[in-house]
């Protein structure tokens, strides 16, 4: 993993120090020696994390800090305090300030490579969504992220001896909820079916390999994306290296200081919400492409860039395939009559009706208002003349519920079916034709199907 790391301190002895380590494992570094020209090379240099000085002359890094959250084109970028270990006060002002995280002076390199690269893998991810969102929900989320925080957390804590659960317990208090399990082989089953939001292990457990723990957790699909923080000895190197290699988010030394703990448990599921309410957006609008909102029916777009590969199996393979163009009889009287939202139910139903009525192989989609499209894929005339005669029974053989202020409906459907013929065939000529027979059926008295052959 490479990115662009912006230094700032005001002793430039500082400085070429961790820009010799960073470059060393390959981030770009550029520096800064004063508030005001951190600001600046922010803009210019657009870095995906900083390690930002506290102590400095003139504007001092908590200020820099405030101004970097307080600004919606740079509060996403994360920044790490760098602050001396005998002046604990400044952490907290740091956090307050809307810090991602801190480090102690002079600066130990596990710690710097491990909170680094935990924070440019998430601003990695949540760039890469915000990229897929409209523009316009970029405001929405920025706005709603400081809310994020806010909520009490659901935390399952995993150890099995003991004296660290009061510890964790107190120093949460008020702030979130935290379940303790100390049977860790249950623990992996618990994490997959609850809704939590951090996982905290004692790395150390009694009987049990907690390296192994981490990587059961890492390797299901339920729990593979929640964070872990893990608690570890300061003499235990090795396996918290292994743990963090592992994709364990961030640890924490025992002794457990409470203040540090609270600051890292609040980092890790104010990421993983922000994360998840992402995930929910993109989810949200790729499903939007595809589906229309009312029915939940696929809209035309979605079917038109799905039919392709069927069209080309029907022209080169032989196999069949046809369409049914469907349109409610006489629907604007049901509007006229009843009110346009009892029209509206009228079609949430018959496009149910028409899900429960087709295969899962079909795609039954709604392409104008009271106009729906089925495509039956592997599908000759004759068994479209069947589908289509089902569908209109499904639909005119029982009354719809339009609302509770409208009376049970009867309610019809006209269709016309069109059945790929040969290679020349297109999906816009099957449609045309499917339409010539629906206008017929519409002339022809309604409530019946006709297909083009006939
Ligand atoms: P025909 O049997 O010839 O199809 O008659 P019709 O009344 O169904 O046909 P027409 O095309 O004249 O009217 C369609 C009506 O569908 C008009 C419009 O108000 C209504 N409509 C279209 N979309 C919606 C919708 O989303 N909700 C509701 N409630 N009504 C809609
Ligand atoms: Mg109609
Ligand atoms: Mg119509």
């Amino acid at each position: 993993m490479t990115a662009r790391v912006l230094v700032v301190d005001d002793i430039l002895a500082n400085v070429r120090l961790l820009e010799a380590k960073l470059s060393a494992e390959y981030f770009e570094v550029v520096t800064a020696m004063n508030g005001v020209d951190a600001l600046e090379s922010l803009q210019r240099t657009q870095p995906d994390i900083i390690l930002l000085d506290v102590m400095m002359p003139g504007m001092d890094g908590i200020e820099v800090c405030r101004r970097i959250k307080s600004d919606p084109l740079s509060r996403h970028i994360p920044v790490v305090m760098v602050t001396a270990l005998d002046q604990p006060e400044d952490r907290i002002r740091g956090l307050e300030a809307g810090a991602d995280d801190f480090l102690t002076k002079p600066v130990n390199d596990i710690a710097l490579f491990c909170r680094v690269k935990s924070l440019v893998r998430l601003k990695m991810l949540t760039d890469e969504l915000r990229s897929r969102l409209p523009a316009g929900d970029i405001s929405l989320l920025q706005a709603e992220e400081s809310e994020l925080g806010d909520r009490h957390g659901n935390i399952l804590l995993i150890d099995n001896r003991g004296h660290l659960a009061d510890r964790i317990a107190s120093s949460l208090e008020g702030r979130h909820q935290m379940t303790w399990s100390q049977d860790p082989q249950q623990a992996v089953s618990e994490a997959a079916a609850t809704q939590f939001e951090l996982l905290i292990i004692n790395l150390d457990l009694q009987d049990f390999d907690g390296l192994r723990l981490c990587s059961q957790l890492r390797s299901l699909e339920r729990t593979r994306q929640i964070p872990i923080l893990i608690i570890v000895d300061p003499d235990d190197n090795d396996r918290m290296m292994r743990a963090l290699d592992m994709g364990v988010n961030d640890y924490l030394l025992r002794p457990i200081d409470k203040q540090e703990l609270l600051a890292r448990v609040n980092t890790q599921i104010k990421r993983w919400r922000y994360t998840e309410k992402l995930r929910n957006n993109v989810q949200q609008s790729l499903e939007l492409a595809v589906a229309d909102p009312l029915t939940g029916l696929y809209n035309r777009r979605y079917m038109e860039s799905q039919v392709g590969l069927m069209v080309d199996a029907a022209a080169n393979r032989g196999r069949a395939l046809s369409v049914l163009a469907l349109d409610v009889d006489f629907f604007k009287s049901v509007n006229d009559t009843h009110g346009h939202a009892a029209g509206d139910r009228v079609l949430i139903e018959l496009a149910e009706r028409l899900k429960q009525h087709t295969r899962s192989m079909d795609l039954p989609c709604r392409v104008g208002g009271e106009e729906f499209l089925v495509v039956l894929p592997d599908t000759d005339a004759s068994v479209a003349q069947q589908i289509a005669e089902r569908l209109r029974m499904a639909i005119c053989g029982a009354p719809f519920n339009a609302g509770p202020a409208a009376p049970l409906l009867p309610v019809t459907v006209s269709i016309g079916i069109a059945a790929f013929e040969d290679s020349s065939d297109t999906l816009a000529e099957m449609l045309r034709r499917a339409d010539e027979a629906l206008y017929r059926a519409k002339r022809e008295g309604r409530n019946r199907v006709i297909s083009e052959a006939a």
